[in-house]
């Protein structure tokens, strides 16, 4: 039970909307695929028909594993929304896949979510107290709820107040069979961008989309922002004065793509810079630099180019594993290690290494690459974290569960350095990784503090 209490939701998901684009699935598709690190357990698209007829299809897997020709080609229109979703327990099964489609005597829609909503409980009570029948496990349902209470109101004003009982983190899209309305939550949490395709829409949780789906980035939406996109172009509304530029800090981190800008800042530039400031302030005497695929290769550069010390491949990712932070079960993720990574003997047997990593979340992983590095014939291994230690669950979507999974959550920086092997150990402080953001003066970075940034419930 206590381990419950200090769980999230465990999702991390992506979202894709195209308005006014010849075959909306097949762009939602490769706007889905280029999004595919945010989740890997199941996808949908649904579409509006030029005859306003909704169509939809999702399944459990990868999107090139759900999707083929023919179900793209079932889906028709002109205007779709798509979900890539990750759940680690409780949230799992078919049910719980993305977009959810409502049929309502006001109008029907569709509704994509990337987050968690902290008051779900409290809301799911209330809903359910009037008369609300629940098809999912999943809070993103509780908005459609929110939103069809209001009954006939215009469809904005219902969406502006339902959005303004919701707290926590949230990238919302929902579709219409006239519009799309992309809405962020009001504390910036979750990134949500706009880009343009001609005289087309798409929006999606990060830049990378835009780019794979020949968009060109537009603007971002702010935070306790609900922007409208349809025959008129873009409208924008706020449905709360209270704002904040709180967007997470694990999305610069580890959770997007390098080639994405979140919010005006290049993701690998980041974790460049994350790389460069842990050299100048944890040198180590050391051969060569080793990276942690993928997530830790562009803070691996940094701190190699800055120390002047030759970047090496000493560790090999094979292509065809998920990751390990994603992966459902502990004795999944011991296995999953091996699976994934391999040490290159030729290049690490000799060496006194710094070996990069982004984050250390329960310390499986650190432990087990240290003893492969020595196991390879590594004579020293230094670990260089380019993040400070996580010590707090995340509330807002992530997967970083309980204090008794979080290594550092009631260890010294010794203690931990002892656990996982290593020769020395080093992370970055939080005015660091902020200082590494140029264009941020504010980040969420409560995992690592503690000091959440909205009502927790
Ligand atoms: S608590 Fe951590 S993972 Fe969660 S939103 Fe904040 S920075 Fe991101």
């Amino acid at each position: 039970m206590e381990d419950l209490e200090f769980r999230g939701l465990h999702e991390e998901c992506g979202v894709f909307g195209a308005w006014h684009v010849a075959d909306a699935a097949r762009i939602s598709y490769y706007g889905l695929h280029s999004l595919q690190h945010r989740g890997q357990e199941g996808c949908g698209i649904v579409t509006v028909g030029d005859d306003g007829a909704f169509h939809r299809y999702k399944g459990l897997g990868l999107v090139t594993e759900v999707f083929k020709d023919e179900n793209l080609r079932s889906c028709p229109g002109s205007c779709a929304i798509g979900h890539v979703r990750y759940s680690t327990h409780g949230g799992g099964g078919l049910d719980n896949v993305q977009p959810f489609y409502f049929r309502h005597y006001s109008g029907d829609f569709a509704l994509a979510h990337n987050g968690n909503i902290t008051n779900a409980r409290q809301l799911t009570d209330f809903l359910e107290r009037k008369g609300s029948l629940f098809h999912s496990t999943s809070d993103s349902e509780i908005l459609a709820h929110l939103v069809t209470k209001r009954g006939n109101e215009p469809r904005i004003t219902a969406i502006l107040e339902a959005l303004n009982m919701l707290e926590g983190a949230f990238a919302f899209l929902i579709m219409t069979k006239n519009r799309i309305y992309a809405c962020r939550d009001k504390y910036g949490l979750r990134p949500l961008v706009i880009g343009r395709r001609g005289d087309s829409y798409v929006v999606a949780s990060e830049t990378c989309a835009l780019e794979a789906t020949g968009a060109t980035f537009l603007r971002d939406v702010d935070p306790g922002e609900v922007i409208c996109i349809d025959a008129h172009g873009l409208r924008s509304n706020t449905y709360s004065r209270f704002r904040r530029n709180k967007m997470c800090a694990m999305e610069y981190i580890y959770f997007s793509r390098p080639d994405s800008d979140i919010e005006g800042c290049n993701v690998h530039a980041f974790r460049k810079e994350t790389g460069r400031r842990l050299f100048r302030v944890a040198p180590v005497e050391a051969d060569i630099v080793v990276g942690v695929p993928d997530s830790s290769l562009s803070a691996a550069s940094g701190y190699a180019e800055e120390s002047g010390l030759p970047y090496e491949m000493g560790l090999v990712k094979s292509k065809y594993v998920g990751r390990t932070f994603i992966q459902p079960s502990q004795e999944m993720r011991e296995l999953g290690v091996k699976m994934k990574l391999s040490a290159v003997r030729s290049i690490v047997s000799g060496r006194r290494i710094v070996l990069i990593d982004d984050s250390i979340v329960r310390g499986t992983t650190s432990r087990k690459i240290v003893s492969m590095l020595r196991e390879a014939g590594a004579t020293e291994v230094h670990v260089r974290i380019a993040s400070p230690p996580i010590t707090h669950p995340c509330y807002y979507g992530v997967d970083i569960s309980c204090y008794d999974e979080l290594i550092s959550a009631r260890r010294s920086v010794e203690e931990v350095r002892q656990l996982i092997g290593a020769d020395s150990l080093f992370f970055l402080s939080k005015e660091d990784t902020l200082a590494s953001a140029p264009c941020r003066s504010d980040m969420c970075f409560a995992c690592f503090t503690g000091d959440y940034p909205t009502a927790l419930y």
